[in-house]
């Protein structure tokens, strides 16, 4: 099978593109650098299957390929809050003309084109679990506007193709996720706690620390993919994929200090700006059509990503 991955050196491109690699799948993978890096990718160079290309998703992709895919996956886009924060306009621009540019090209590859959506679109959500049929709470003044509404608006371009267009799509809403192949300084949660942990400073926990989110492992949301980008044309989303093993903030940096056992203590900051309160996906939807649910738990998906950030700082 010939795949097509955007954000292909991000976390979620990196992983995937290793597992279809061990497939014996041929992928090409695009990335503008933005805001991942030249080592995730550079790792499958070697590999006759696989083939980068430094590329910008807001700009055309039509004349870069000569043969068409089968599967394209759009992992391209910022995706923790500094990150996505940083340049908003950078942030819309990415998640509308960037994605109208994949969908087009998918369209005339008629190729199945699966979109990362996010959990961020139900905002500070009021629904606990969150259901696909909940409609979110999203601050469009609010600073997570760029992303938040940027995804929701991604979802619409995609259902509108599949409409108008036939264009093969299927949407997926991806909760909070870690694991290896993240970067260590993107500013997110688990990065920033067992980067603080390692290095023996403190361990930063934003406001009182009793928001709650749910942690998924990437071998888990991997699998999780695999199976929607499987299902026939007539599923296209959008599908929640996520962990439901809800924890609090406090309650998870209580577990990185004990297992990265350093000197390191517990500081309090203040809480960003429309942080969610709480976030936890109802999963039904996927354990119907997918038979998928995560299988790996918080303290064995924490191991294996201590032990990646730590085979990183002794580089
Ligand atoms: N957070 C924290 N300390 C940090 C980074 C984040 O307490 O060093 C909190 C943040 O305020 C939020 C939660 O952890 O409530 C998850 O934040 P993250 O940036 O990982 O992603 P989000 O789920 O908010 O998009």
């Amino acid at each position: 099978m010939r795949v097509l991955i955007t954000g292909a050196a991000g976390f979620i491109g990196t992983n995937m593109t290793k597992r279809l690699l061990e497939e014996g799948h041929s992928v090409t993978g695009t990335d503008n650098l933005y805001c991942s890096s030249e080592r995730n990718y550079k790792q499958f160079l070697p590999n006759p299957n696989y083939t980068f290309i430094k590329h910008d998703i807001r700009d055309s992709l039509e004349d870069l390929f000569r043969e068409p895919f089968d599967q394209i996956f759009n992992f391209a886009c910022p995706a923790s809050p500094p990150n996505y924060q940083r340049d908003p306009l950078y942030t819309l621009d990415t998640c509308t003309n960037g994605l109208v540019n994949v969908l087009e090209l998918a369209t005339k590859m008629h190729a199945k084109v699966l979109q990362a959506s996010t959990s961020e679109i139900y905002g500070d959500p009021l629904e606990h679990p969150q259901k696909e049929s909940y409609r979110g709470n999203v601050n469009i003044f609010g600073v997570r506007a760029c992303y938040d509404e940027g995804k929701r608006v991604g979802e619409t371009f995609c259902f509108n193709y599949n409409k108008s267009k036939n264009t093969r799509i299927k949407v997926i809403r991806i909760f909070n996720t870690y694991g290896p192949f993240m970067d260590p300084g993107d500013g997110r949660v688990i990065s920033n706690m067992v980067m603080q942990g390692l290095r023996g400073g403190d361990i930063t926990v934003f406001g009182d620390g009793n928001q709650t989110r749910s942690f998924q492992y990437i071998d888990d949301l991997i699998e999780g993919i695999i199976r929607v980008m499987a299902t026939e044309d007539d599923f296209i989303g959008p599908i929640n994929l996520g962990n439901p093993s809800e924890f609090t903030i406090k309650e998870f940096a209580e577990l990185i200090l004990e297992m990265t056992g350093n000197k390191s203590k517990i500081v309090r900051k203040d809480l960003p700006l429309d942080d969610p309160k709480k976030r936890k996906p109802d999963i039904s939807l996927a354990k119907e059509k997918l038979d998928w649910e995560p299988k790996i738990e918080l303290k064995n998906g924490l191991e294996k990503t201590i032990e990646y950030f730590r085979n990183l700082e002794n580089l």
